[in-house]
């Protein structure tokens, strides 16, 4: 099946802005919320198609891409689109959007009592080209929450105990009508926890939980580039009651490279050669990712001409092997010429027989008119 056009699937214009883009997605997922549409695999494929979507025209480095290459610009980045098979994903990605529609748990959350999966967590990591372009190893330190050792994670003094919520009856979730539909929305006096804490333990304030730092590696193959996100299963927030905890997503921003433009697994590279060099030919020398190459430039290059190094770019990610690099030859012709070399070139001109401005024409109209 073919892919709709991510536009079309949000209803929008191609220079939607942000926040129009965040309304549109907004209406589809409530029209097409898999509690609202239970088992219609139909809405599902809607409410899927929607997320998709809204991931890339949200992201302003995809959309761009997309806006300029379609479907087929999304294919080779590592972290295009790959759909979205798991409905939790969609939740915990879109949270803000679902937080205050559903109560900030998505599906099946907000059922209080049983293993609660712990929410995923986003870093930011920034990556020189080389570190990109050769893979690395970094140690992330991650702000996390723990429960509190104190308490035990009850939030309620030692000696005391939380009472059930009154305003949810410690349902954790409070329902009001909106249109034809019935919202529920987390309880706003207990948070959803369903419990009242009328005596704070002191040294988490009350929350059951303390922040910690904890170290995580992460392994950056070679190639990535930005864009790419990396999963840390379960490395996010610890669950509560026993369930499991959540991801970590690791986005990457990687520097641009001083030497090389760089396009995909591609890295392009501008090389001067004199206008002399291009005439009869040369060797040079060129720089590759690892150290560097001689080129033979065969005489009669021109401005422009392009070589390629086979295999000598990136790794590629996803796939095998390695892109290439791509000499581009800038042929310099030099701003000033000593008198010797104004001679041999106004020699050279006369012998192809070229018309030229020469120093010599103009000394000689000089001597003209002035005689
Ligand atoms: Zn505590
Ligand atoms: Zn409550």
């Amino acid at each position: 099946m073919s892919k709709r056009d991510y536009y079309e699937v949000l209803g929008v214009s191609r220079d939607a802005s942000e926040k129009e883009l965040k309304k549109a997605y907004r209406a589809l997922a409530m029209k097409y919320h898999p509690d609202r549409n239970e088992g219609d695999a139909k809405s599902e494929a809607h409410f899927k198609e929607a997320a998709e979507a809204y991931e890339v025209l949200s992201d302003s480095e995809k959309r761009s891409l997309y806006d300029r290459f379609g479907h087929d610009g999304l294919r080779g980045a590592a972290a295009g689109p790959g759909g979205f098979d798991n409905m939790n994903d969609i939740f915990s990605q879109f949270g803000d959007i679902f937080g205050d529609m559903f109560g900030g748990r998505g599906r099946g959350g907000g059922r209080r009592g049983g293993p609660q999966r712990g929410p995923d967590l986003r870093y930011d990591l920034e990556l020189t080209f080389e570190e990109a372009a050769f893979g690395t190893s970094k140690n992330l330190t991650i702000p996390r929450h723990v429960n509190c050792e104190t308490c035990d994670g009850s939030g309620a003094k030692p000696g005391t105990s939380p009472t059930t919520c009154q305003t949810c009856q410690g349902r954790g979730q409070v329902h009001h009508r909106q249109g034809f539909f019935t919202l529920s929305s987390t309880c706003p006096h207990c948070q959803g926890s369903g419990e009242h804490i009328s005596d704070p333990c002191e040294d988490c304030d009350g929350k059951g939980q303390q922040r910690v730092e904890k170290e995580v590696e992460v392994k950056i193959p070679a190639g990535v580039d930005s864009g790419t996100r990396l999963r840390l299963r379960q490395e996010g927030e610890n669950g509560s009651r026993g369930g499991p905890p959540g991801d970590l997503y690791v986005f990457l921003h990687v520097q641009e490279s001083e030497v090389f433009q760089r396009d995909g697994e591609d890295l392009h590279l501008k090389q001067e050669i004199s206008f002399v060099q291009a005439a009869l030919g040369c060797e040079i020398t060129v720089p590759t990712l690892e150290s560097e190459t001689t080129l033979t430039i065969k005489p009669g290059a021109q401005y422009g001409d392009k070589r390629v190094l086979k295999n000598e770019g990136l790794v590629r990610v996803r796939g095998s092997g390695r892109g290439d690099i791509i000499v581009h030859l800038d042929v310099t012709i030099p701003t000033k010429l000593s008198k010797r070399e104004r001679e041999i070139l106004e020699e050279f001109a006369e012998e192809a027989d070229i018309p030229v401005k020469s120093g010599g024409f103009f000394k000689k109209m000089k001597e003209k008119l002035s005689s």
